[in-house]
């Protein structure tokens, strides 16, 4: 087995060598349509230790971690901590993001995360728009009103407020190895 695929198989804890290309994770997968190549030829690229084309793919900023490829694999072999494996690869290693806006919004919500121990919608959505750029295309407005009314009933709170237990999520973000 090559490096990198030691090393995806390590970090996503996926025993990579029992897929037999049977291609039934491909043929569940919602999200397979915007990717490169289908799920099976994913594992199959890792094999051969194409790293530089995964990790600058679309393919790995387009899984939703649905697991229904697991779900359907005869082996249990997951492609979500794998496509988990080669993102977080891909930020650490500084390659820039074939989906940026999908990396914009992983960013927007482990910050509003860290910050106040959950996700403040009205504040976490309006970092992610500013740093994904999506303002500036002709849908936004429509998005913003949507935003406004749920604001406007209660839905989503206007001001972001702390969780009790702050300081053992501050504990799991100074423990975790994130590098967003
Ligand atoms: S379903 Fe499992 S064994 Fe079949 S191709 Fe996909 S990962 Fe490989
Ligand atoms: S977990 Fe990802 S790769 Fe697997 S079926 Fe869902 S979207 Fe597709």
């Amino acid at each position: 087995m090559n490096a990198f695929a030691r090393q995806i198989q390590e970090r996503s804890g996926q025993n990579l060598s029992r897929c037999y290309q049977c291609k039934k994770c491909s043929g569940g997968c919602p999200t397979a349509r915007w990717f490169e190549w289908p799920n099976h030829s994913v594992v199959r690229m890792i094999q051969r230790g194409l790293k530089d084309e995964l990790l600058g793919s679309r393919a790995i900023w387009m899984c939703i971690t649905c697991e229904t490829c697991g779900a359907r694999c005869p082996n249990g072999i997951y492609l979500s901590p794998i496509m988990d494996a080669l993102r977080a690869l891909a930020v650490e290693e500084g390659r820039p993001a074939a989906e940026p806006a999908v990396l914009a919004f992983h960013k927007a919500f482990v910050a509003s995360a860290k910050r106040f121990g959950r996700v403040h919608e009205a504040t976490m959505l309006a970092a992610f728009m500013l740093k994904s750029r999506l303002f500036l295309q002709s849908g936004f407005l429509g998005e913003a009103a949507g935003g406004l009314k749920l604001l406007a009933r209660g839905k989503i709170p206007f001001r972001p407020s702390s969780v009790k237990g702050k300081a053992q999520i501050d504990r799991i973000f100074a423990e975790s190895d994130l590098k967003l």
